[in-house]
């Protein structure tokens, strides 16, 4: 037995060096899902990507627990999406990690709204309105032409943190961006029927998608960007809607429905579940199953007929 054990451990350790000499994985640590599924697409088997978040958790509202900052200790590369989204909780972990190569303007720390044009950005800021992002509004995920953009913005800083893979990563972005580009078209050409289509939101979480597919919000369940909806704020919604009637109402799937639930009801109109990120429903498993899966639901839900 003794002998048994003691062949065992001489093996474990040239093993062991053997293992980690092989997977030598840039680590990678996303804030949210998205991110995760980007940064896993063009880095591959070069990357090893964990994700703060899942898609049933709303990313404004995370703590910075020991889990997730452990996590961040040992990344190399930190994916988030920035413009102040992360900013409750992203900074402290940061801090409390003592990682010096992913802090604020280090090149192992990529904002992704930093590489995208930026909607609702305030003319001048007023916190008394509720959660405004003095930067924009940062759900710029839900426009894929963005996701365009921040793909090729992350693979040339993959290239930079990881010189020595920088023509694998050239070309798993290359590859990812043209298959992505012929998908957008697909997209845009399904989505046609919805331009002019008036809409309510649940929260301020859809403006880049309305953007890029012609939507039209005509009102918002949140009396301001993160509050509850009020039954107040409801019924002054409702009598909005007599006015400017809407197709459909979307709320994002990490949200609490019932405030959409009750207008799909009160006003007779669908109330859509949007994925949002990667996991956020079950056709949305990858990048291009988000937007799959986004566009067939508004299609569903509020095409003409
Ligand atoms: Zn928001």
């Amino acid at each position: 037995m003794t002998h048994g054990k003691k062949i065992i451990l001489l093996l474990a350790a040239p093993l062991a060096l053997l293992g980690s000499a092989a997977h030598a994985a840039l680590h990678v640590f996303a804030c949210e899902p998205e991110w995760g599924a980007l940064a896993q697409e063009l880095g591959g088997p070069l990357v090893e990507v964990a994700v703060a978040t899942s898609a049933l958790q709303d990313p404004h509202q995370i703590q910075a627990k020991p889990s997730l900052i452990a996590r961040a200790r040992n990344a190399d590369l930190v994916v988030c999406t920035g413009a102040e989204l992360e900013i409750g909780w992203l900074p402290v972990l940061l801090q409390q990690s003592g990682n010096a190569k992913v802090q604020a303007g280090q090149p192992g720390n990529f904002a992704a709204a930093d590489f995208v044009r930026k909607l609702d950005v305030p003319g001048q800021l007023d916190r008394s309105q509720g959660d405004v992002h003095a930067a924009g509004n940062p759900h710029i995920q839900t426009d894929p032409r963005n996701i365009a953009q921040v793909a090729t913005a992350l693979g040339a800083r993959l290239q930079k943190v990881d010189p020595a893979h920088a023509s694998e990563y050239a070309q798993r972005t290359a590859n990812f961006s043209q298959r992505w580009q012929q998908a957008v078209n697909r997209w845009t050409a399904q989505a046609a029927p919805l331009k002019g289509v008036p809409v309510v939101s649940q929260h301020k979480a859809f403006v880049y998608l309305y953007d890029w597919l012609g939507l039209k919000e005509v009102a918002v369940l949140e009396p301001k960007p993160g509050v509850e909806p009020t039954a107040s704020h409801l019924q002054s919604v409702m009598a909005a809607l007599k006015g400017t009637p809407a197709r459909m109402v979307l709320y994002a799937a990490y949200q609490d429905a019932r405030a959409s639930e009750w207008l799909s009801k009160n006003a007779g109109v669908p109330a859509v579940k949007v994925a949002f990120t990667v996991g956020g429903t079950e056709g949305a498993k990858d990048l291009f199953g988000l937007f799959d899966d986004t566009v067939a639901r508004l299609l569903a839900a509020g095409a003409k007929p």
